[in-house]
């Protein structure tokens, strides 16, 4: 009897990183290819991708991936799977367009194969068939995908809210919901992130309300800071700048590339004569112009974050100035946001980062569109992905309410095959999974043992020993030299240190001195306990031997 599995490669019991496998017999699709954001112990890390061991393993099985809509967290890892293996990614015309240029920046043409799928359409791979259905969210194209299987559907909802007012007007396609529950939905894997939300969340409508009335009250230039991605907040503020005789202008690159997409090719729709140049500023009153620019996130070398340093080229920060911080912090991002907003305030910024009248609504489901989800779709078994512990914890109890029996629903793991047949659901071992740490040199794989170095290193500091010997007679040469950075302990710490150091490496025999190894760990072994007996300190200790 032929089994359906469902691998969550990232994506539960976290936020960030989606990506899931669904397999069925020779063949396997992927949905969602993301990254998450490092927290503050993986110092120098910047993004977190899956683990794809398990997919480079089963490289001929996989028939491709299907991306559920543009956003980092289920897109940023791509690059880094398709280096890996050569497989179609299926997606829309605007996430292709949004995802494309990132993919050139680090893959040679041959390696990316991106075709087209429009909501609605079925695409048979080998013995599966996807269909994306066209769901609500915070951008454009947001699809849920409904993996046909032997025994099922398995519908990944993917990021939604169910929103009936929606900026482009593009509404749900419930109906097809509905239609889904009737053929038979096997498993339901939710969001679930803002399912400790009550009620219904706000229409991403009401931010024109929002943003309104901020602009009206300003009385000087207004900035607004947003994802990158998201094209229908800056649609709402080119609409308000431009019922209020307002010019917008855009900072950053990456928010510049996506507007001229997006407006080439019909997302965006600019009133006419309303975006202006960075440099056609000095042609309007202060009152007159809207600045839409990045760095909600407190990124380092965005053009918002210069701007509250003073060291940004194209244009300054001035008493007067509005900030709307139009955007939710991604944990592990608000000490940088928070920075960045107080340096703002100092140089005569008001920022607006809350309001009664909301500046940013949240693209995901509140508890009643959950249920709704549910209730729609009518699935056999449900799982929370998406979410914390705590969030899959939440949705468990939702839908017990709602009168799911406990075997009904699943918490997944990452990595962990949920197996699916006729009759019966179970869990199988662990396949290969985990976190892998991408830094600035862009190459996947910083390990626990880098990170603790640099731990120590930021922390502690660290001494670096150079100790030369004569192998041939077996002798010390000179005395060794110690240099240390970061370091700090009571005054005279590294004399003391070196006369030990020196004392005893003068107690080994010539025989011991020729063993290099064993010169270098008895070395640094001295030094690290001699420090830590002074200072209490355990800084990186680099022993290096040279041989004269
Ligand atoms: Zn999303
Ligand atoms: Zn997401």
């Amino acid at each position: 009897m032929s089994v359906v599995k469902v691998i969550a490669l990232g994506g539960v019991g976290e936020i960030g990183k989606n990506c899931t496998v669904v397999e069925q017999d020779d063949d396997i699709v992927v949905i969602d290819c993301g990254l998450a954001f490092p927290n503050e112990e993986m110092l120098g890390v910047d993004i977190v991708i899956p683990d794809f061991t398990y997919l480079v393993e089963n490289k001929h099985r996989v028939r491709g991936v299907f991306l559920t809509h543009a956003h980092e967290d289920h897109v940023g890892g791509l690059p880094y799977l398709l280096e890996k293996i050569k497989v179609p990614v299926f997606c829309t015309e605007f996430t292709a367009t949004l995802i494309r240029s990132k993919l050139e920046e680090k893959l040679p043409k041959d390696r990316i194969d991106l075709r087209i799928i429009k909501q609605g359409d079925k695409t048979e791979v080998g013995s599966l068939s996807v269909e994306a259905i066209r769901v609500t969210h915070s951008i454009p194209e947001n699809s849920s995908m409904a993996v046909s299987t032997k025994h099922g559907i398995v519908l990944f909802t993917g990021d939604f809210k169910f929103d009936f007012t929606p900026v482009d007007g593009k509404l749900a396609n419930i109906t097809r919901f509905g239609e889904l529950g009737r053929e038979g939905v096997l498993l339901l894997l939710s969001d679930s992130t803002n399912v400790d939300r009550p009620g219904w969340g706000p229409s991403e409508r009401r931010v024109t309300e929002g943003l309104r009335k901020v602009m009206v009250e300003a009385t000087g230039r207004v900035l607004l800071t947003t994802f990158a991605s998201n094209i229908h907040r800056m649609q709402q503020v080119y609409e308000v700048a431009a019922e209020l005789g307002r010019k917008v202008a855009v900072v950053g690159r990456r928010m510049e590339q996506n507007l001229d997409i997006c407006e080439r090719m019909g997302y965006i729709k600019i009133p006419k004569g309303t975006r202006i140049r960075l440099d056609e500023f000095k042609y309007y009153p202060d009152e007159q112009i809207v600045i839409l620019t990045t760095g909600s996130q407190g990124e380092p070398l965005s053009a918002l974050v210069q701007m509250s340093k003073g060291e940004y080229g194209r244009m300054q920060i001035k008493s007067g100035d509005t900030l709307i911080y139009s955007a939710r912090p991604i944990p592990g991002n608000e000490s940088a946001i928070w920075r960045t907003i107080n340096r703002l305030f100092e140089q005569g910024c008001r920022v607006v980062y809350d309001s009664a009248t909301p500046i940013h609504v949240s693209g995901h489901a509140y508890q009643e569109e959950l249920k709704m989800m549910v209730n729609l779709t009518k699935p056999y078994y449900v799982a929370p992905v998406h979410g914390e512990p705590r969030h899959q914890y939440l949705y468990r109890q939702i839908v017990t309410e709602m009168g799911f029996p406990e075997h009904r629903i699943h918490t997944l793991s990452d990595g962990v095959p949920l197996c699916l047949d006729e009759t019966s659901t179970y869990f199988e071992d662990q396949v290969a999974c985990g976190a892998v740490l991408v830094d600035n040199s862009g190459q996947p794989g910083v390990t626990k043992e880098i990170l603790r170095d640099r731990y120590n290193i930021a922390n502690e500091g660290m001494i670096a020993l150079t100790i030369a010997i004569n192998r041939a007679k077996g002798e010390l040469v000179g005395e060794p030299i110690l240099q240390s950075k970061g370091l700090h302990g009571p005054e005279g710490l590294l004399d003391k240190v070196s006369e030990v150091l020196n004392d005893a490496l003068n107690n080994l025999s010539k025989e011991e001195l020729r063993d290099i190894s064993k010169v270098r760990h008895e070395a640094s072994d001295v030094v690290r306990r001699m420090i830590q007996k002074r200072a209490n300190l355990r800084p990186l200790v680099v022993p290096t031997v040279v041989e004269v």
